[in-house]
Order: C-alpha cells, then sequence, then structure tokens
C-alpha cells in the first residue's frame, strides 16, 4: 500500500508500454512512479492519467514571427527564405523571449521532452539554453552544419540537417564524420519538397529521418531495412503544401516513427492537435497514435529507459486529464477522447 508522504493520483491509468486502461491508482516518490495498483485509495489527484508528450521534432527558434502567409516551402524555410530574413532582422532578446514562451507552452501543453533542429550556430545554441533555464523540459538540440567548420558545439546532442539538397555531400559527410567522433547523433530533414534528397540522406546512416511525406513505397522499404525511426509532421505538412506522409505504410514495415510540431512560426509545439489531426486523417488506431506521441518519441530521443510510459520505476512524467470536462463528458473511451478530442484545458495537473 501506498506511504502517506507519496503523491496519489487515482483512476483511469493509460498503462504500461501498450497502453492498457486500467482503473487504480499511481503513486509518486522522488519524482519516480512506485507503484500501480487497482485498489481505491484517498488520493490527492483524480483523473485519466497518462504520460506526457514528447515532441521529437521542433524548431523554437522562430517562435517570435508566427503564421506568415501560405508560401511554398522553400520560399518560407529553405535557404534565402522568409524564415532566414526573419532569423536576420530579429534582435537576440526577441528571439529568446519566443523560445521561452514556446517552451512554456509546450509544458503546458502536456509536452516533457523535445528534440530541436537549431539554427545559428554555437550562438544559436546558447540562445536556445538561455531560454530554457530553470524549466521541467528535457531537451535534444541538433544544431546545423557550418560552412567554416564541421564541428557541431559540444552542449548539442547532435547534427540535424535540413536537408542533403542544402548543402554539398562533402560538406555534409564531413559534419557527419565530426558528429560520429564526438558520439553525436544524426538526424536529417528527407522527403518533404520530393522524394530526391532521400537516397543521399540515407547513405549518411542518420538516428532518425524527419518527414518523409514524399516517400515513395520503395524509399520507405530502404528506410525499414536500414532501421532508421522516422518522426512525422503532418500539421507542418498541410501548412506547406507538400502532402501527408504514408504512417500506416511506416508502421507496417517495422519503423518506428514518432511524432513532432516541426517550426513555431507554423504551428502551435501543442501536440494534442497533432494527435487528432493524426487519428483522423491518417491513422484510425488511438493506441498507435498515443505510442508514437510518447514512447516512439522518447526511443527516438534516447529516454525510453527512464520515460516515456507509466511503468514502475520509471520517471513520473505524467498528466492528470479531467475525463468529466465539459469537454470530455460522455466519452466512451478514455484513450480514445485524450488522442481524438482532449485539449490543453483539459489537463488537472502535470509531473
Ligand atoms: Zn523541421
Amino acid at each position: 500500500m501506498p506511504r502517506s508522504s507519496e503523491i496519489l493520483i487515482s483512476g483511469t491509468i493509460i498503462y504500461g508500454d501498450d497502453f492498457q486502461t486500467l482503473e487504480g491508482y499511481i503513486s509518486i516518490r522522488d519524482g519516480i512512479i512506485k507503484e500501480v495498483g487497482r485498489e481505491k485509495v484517498d488520493a490527492d489527484f483524480e483523473g485519466i492519467v497518462c504520460p506526457r508528450f514528447v515532441n521529437a521534432h521542433v524548431h523554437v527558434g522562430d517562435s517570435a514571427f508566427k503564421d506568415p502567409p501560405f508560401l511554398p516551402l522553400s520560399d518560407l524555410v529553405g535557404p534565402g527564405g522568409l524564415k532566414s530574413c526573419l532569423l536576420e532582422k530579429t534582435p537576440r532578446d526577441l528571439l529568446i523571449e519566443g523560445m521561452r514562451r514556446s517552451l512554456l507552452d509546450m509544458a503546458a501543453t502536456g509536452t516533457f521532452a523535445f528534440a530541436d533542429f537549431r539554427e545559428g550556430g554555437e550562438q544559436g545554441v546558447k540562445m536556445l539554453l538561455e531560454a530554457q533555464q530553470g524549466l521541467p523540459l528535457i531537451s535534444r538540440i541538433l544544431g546545423r552544419p557550418q560552412y567554416n567548420e564541421t564541428e557541431i558545439p559540444k552542449e548539442c546532442w547532435g547534427l540535424g540537417i535540413s536537408s542533403t539538397r542544402d548543402h554539398e555531400l562533402e560538406l555534409l559527410k564531413r559534419a557527419v564524420a565530426w558528429a560520429r567522433r564526438a558520439g553525436q547523433v544524426v538526424a536529417i530533414h528527407a522527403g518533404e519538397a520530393g522524394n530526391d534528397d532521400i537516397a543521399d540522406a540515407l547513405r549518411l546512416e542518420p538516428d532518425f529521418l524527419v518527414h518523409l511525406n514524399c516517400a515513395s513505397q520503395e524509399d520507405l522499404n530502404s528506410v525499414a531495412k536500414a532501421k532508421i525511426p522516422v518522426v512525422v509532421c503532418p500539421r507542418s505538412n498541410l501548412v506547406t503544401g507538400v502532402g501527408l506522409p504514408d504512417v500506416l505504410r511506416m508502421l507496417d514495415l517495422g519503423i518506428t516513427v514518432g511524432v513532432g510540431t516541426d517550426n513555431v512560426m507554423l504551428n502551435s509545439p501543442n501536440m494534442f492537435e497533432e494527435m487528432q489531426l493524426l487519428a483522423k486523417a491518417l491513422l484510425h488506431d488511438d493506441r498507435q497514435v498515443f505510442k508514437m506521441c510518447t514512447l516512439n518519441g522518447a526511443k527516438i530521443m534516447g529516454i525510453d529507459q527512464r520515460a516515456g510510459s507509466i511503468c514502475e520505476g520509471k520517471e513520473a512524467r505524467v498528466m492528470v486529464i479531467n475525463g468529466r470536462s465539459n469537454n470530455l463528458w460522455g466519452s466512451q473511451g478514455p484513450l480514445a477522447s485524450i488522442v481524438r478530442r482532449a485539449r490543453p484545458s483539459d489537463i488537472v495537473a502535470v509531473f
């Protein structure tokens, strides 16, 4: 039985790595899930208890200039496009302010970990670290390859490449070699505006790919064969008009698929919205969608042993949802309603 100094949450628990629902309680001590039980307890919180989200691909650096006109992808975020002009023009303190607000928004909308593609070299990395100070979020920063040097700032988790189309392959090979020597990971945007950059991306043997909405069946076969995880960002794909990824096919091939909200300038970093779109437009499978937005993202970020699902001994990165809110009242299935209908205002508490 739980001890009195522990935090107790009772209700419907979305439990384990297969996200089954059980009625009972969880107890938390020192930030760790100590116990999951089926008895009735006198709890501190009550509701639907589920793991928090992992946003496996985001650019928080462009948070200071949201919702630009609808433009083709290359005009928006390509080299010399609107984003790079705005980044250059915007004062440092405003960029940091934008990042900080996005991080606060992520925490408030249920996310506990994120992987950021970071522009601006060492300075860009410093800005994000400054913006994140004191916030209880796990971050993984992926720095861009630089033209004058191939080394990535040591604070980075690794290298984040925009597209193999944007750089000479030789430069990328050197940057990837640097990253590997430093024990860093490599992630690449691929198959976003077309599928012509996927083969080069695979040649660089990345740890994961982002997008693949334009991937052909053959491309996906190659990605699956190489056992490379993929992060999809469907709302971003809608804004840029590049088409949606074949998530069903990716999963059928056994690819580990995570989810990201991509550029904050194009979409809020709210994972509830990403889940709804995924479940309604791409994959009528609530459990799989929820797993993609939690445990799969944690796997891709290398933190699935400590978080990403509710299991005894894992960190209590959980949230409590009010199943009796006006929005969720009458639900026939807690997991389905979290995936398809819940929103940040339904959150009672985050841990
Ligand atoms: Zn991106």
